[in-house]
């Protein structure tokens, strides 16, 4: 796991300029419904800087904490698809937004470079968003802008 986080932050730093960072986040596995009840619990604590509760629709496929500098992928991931790896690719986006101190006017406008990132990841093997992930242009723009 450590080479491909390495791996990651080398691709994240040099396409999209973020500020490099070794320091690795813990991984943590977690059931489907513990995923839900991680999200509440960030959303229950009503902080500025919590996870984006963007990604709290539908069905959440994975998690960032920044206090506790982990990503937390759900059960049965194998790192072995690009849409498994893209996943990993938008919470290490987060984890390098955090640990390199970037501010953010709302939680959504953390989420374009993370989209961006797994697009481009997912081009890298002629996948998409969308047909990996249900998440037509319009969704990604909701999800990612801040309205108010
Ligand atoms: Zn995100």
């Amino acid at each position: 796991m450590d080479a491909l986080l390495t791996a990651l932050v080398v691709w994240l730093v040099s396409n999209f300029g973020l500020p490099a960072n070794f320091d690795h986040p813990r991984i943590e596995f977690v059931p489907a419904t513990r995923m839900t009840a991680l999200l509440q619990e960030e959303i229950g604590q009503q902080k500025e800087t919590a996870t984006s509760p963007t990604e709290s629709d539908a069905e959440i496929v994975s998690l960032y904490n920044k206090d506790l500098k982990t990503i937390y992928l759900p059960e049965g991931w194998a790192g072995k698809t690009p849409a498994e790896l893209s996943i990993l690719a938008h919470e290490m986006v987060h984890h390098l937004q955090n640990v390199g101190g970037l501010k953010f006017a709302c939680p959504q406008e953390r989420e374009e470079l993370a989209y961006k990132a797994q697009e481009r990841w997912l081009s890298l093997f002629g996948h998409d968003l969308l047909s990996d992930f249900q998440m037509d242009p319009f969704t990604i723009l909701v999800k990612s802008h801040c309205f108010f």
